[in-house]
């Protein structure tokens, strides 16, 4: 089902309206945010980060409304992918002092910065909202299964199961401006992948990933990983394969509520819905054992990550100082 014309449908009946908000803010000068710890209960719904959602707190924060766009370096323009798609915009354009403040951002990725922009304040109970609803779908259908998950099944899982409850239309509003808004506004440069969000994976084109809850893609990707294994060691283990839009919105919104609202920190982590490129073959690899360590830079000091480094035949999407606006990311292996 086309999700735009489902939407247009369901609209014309609603009194849901967003129009005049503006959904990006600038806040405008380095501010501790995350001084004061988000006041998370022992409450039972988890998000993906491992918060709790529902008990879930915004730190009071003085915002600005600004024009979305003003005030951020501005990395435009962007290149046509076919032209060159590992270069999202062209260097040459941007004066130093802006490459510098992008360098910074990206080797910084987890710190505040006063032209990160921020989701409007408005959209906190609905962020929170969205994403406890996608946490009850993830949890009805289990980990494995939600990393395939179409918007359709989505709607589908929500009004067919009552621990889930129906999507509500502010809730689909919010989640299609997600995923149509484009990331260039708040400091995110890689291409769209999936142009709609009713794309979906096909369920004969992925296999399941033994002992990971993950799935790859046949072909390129499981061949890859399967060589990966046999000439690293089974000490290597896929920590994520293909996802779907769902399962990247999901993250998505996590990321963002951990980053208490700051869409630029939480992309510099989290490629966008629509962006990733979990969505067309890439896959994480990490070691077992590792745990959480295997998402941070140290696993690239990893015995196991030396010798993939020295394979050759493996590319990494986001290496150190690259120009998606996404820090280094030595896990992430890059399809071609
Ligand atoms: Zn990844």
């Amino acid at each position: 089902m086309n999700k735009r014309a489902f939407l247009e449908g369901f609209f014309t009946a609603s009194t849901v309206a967003f129009g005049g908000h503006f959904m990006w803010q600038r806040i405008n000068q380095e501010s501790p945010l995350l001084a004061s710890a988000p006041v998370v209960n022992q409450g039972n719904t988890t998000g993906a980060a491992g918060q709790s959602i529902d008990s879930f707190q915004f730190t009071p924060i003085e915002l600005m409304s600004v024009q979305p766009a003003q005030g951020i370096p501005t990395p435009a323009p962007v290149l046509a992918p076919q032209q060159n798609p590992n270069i999202p915009f062209e260097v040459a354009e941007l004066e130093e002092e802006q490459v510098e403040s992008y360098l910074r951002k990206i080797r910084n990725f987890d710190a505040i910065f006063a032209s990160d922009i921020y989701l409007d304040p408005r959209y906190e109970s609905l962020l929170l909202r969205t994403t406890a609803h996608l946490t009850r779908v993830e949890r009805h259908i289990g980990h494995g299964n939600f990393n395939l998950m179409s918007f359709d099944e989505m709607l589908q899982h929500g009004r067919n199961f009552s621990q889930i409850g129906k999507f509500e239309a502010d809730e689909l509003n919010f989640i299609e401006e997600v995923f149509f808004a484009n990331p260039h506004r708040y400091g995110f440069f890689g291409k769209k992948i999936s142009a709609e969000i009713t794309d979906f994976i096909p369920r004969n084109d992925v296999a399941k990933i033994s002992n990971t809850g993950h799935f790859l893609l046949k072909g390129e990707s499981e061949t890859l990983y399967n060589q990966i294994k046999k000439d690293v060691g089974n000490e290597v283990i896929l920590t994520s394969g293909v996802r779907s839009i769902v399962k990247q919105m999901h993250l998505f919104l996590a990321k963002a509520i951990e980053a208490n609202g700051n869409l630029s920190r939480a992309s510099r982590s989290l490629a966008p819905p629509g962006h990733s490129y979990h969505g067309i073959g890439d896959f994480d690899i990490g070691k077992i054992g590792y745990g959480a360590k295997n998402f941070t830079v140290d696993f690239s000091k990893t015995a196991e990550y030396q010798k993939i480094a020295r394979l050759g035949y493996v590319d990494i999407r986001y290496p150190t100082d690259n120009l998606f606006g996404v820090r280094f990311e030595p896990w992430h292996i890059k399809i071609s």
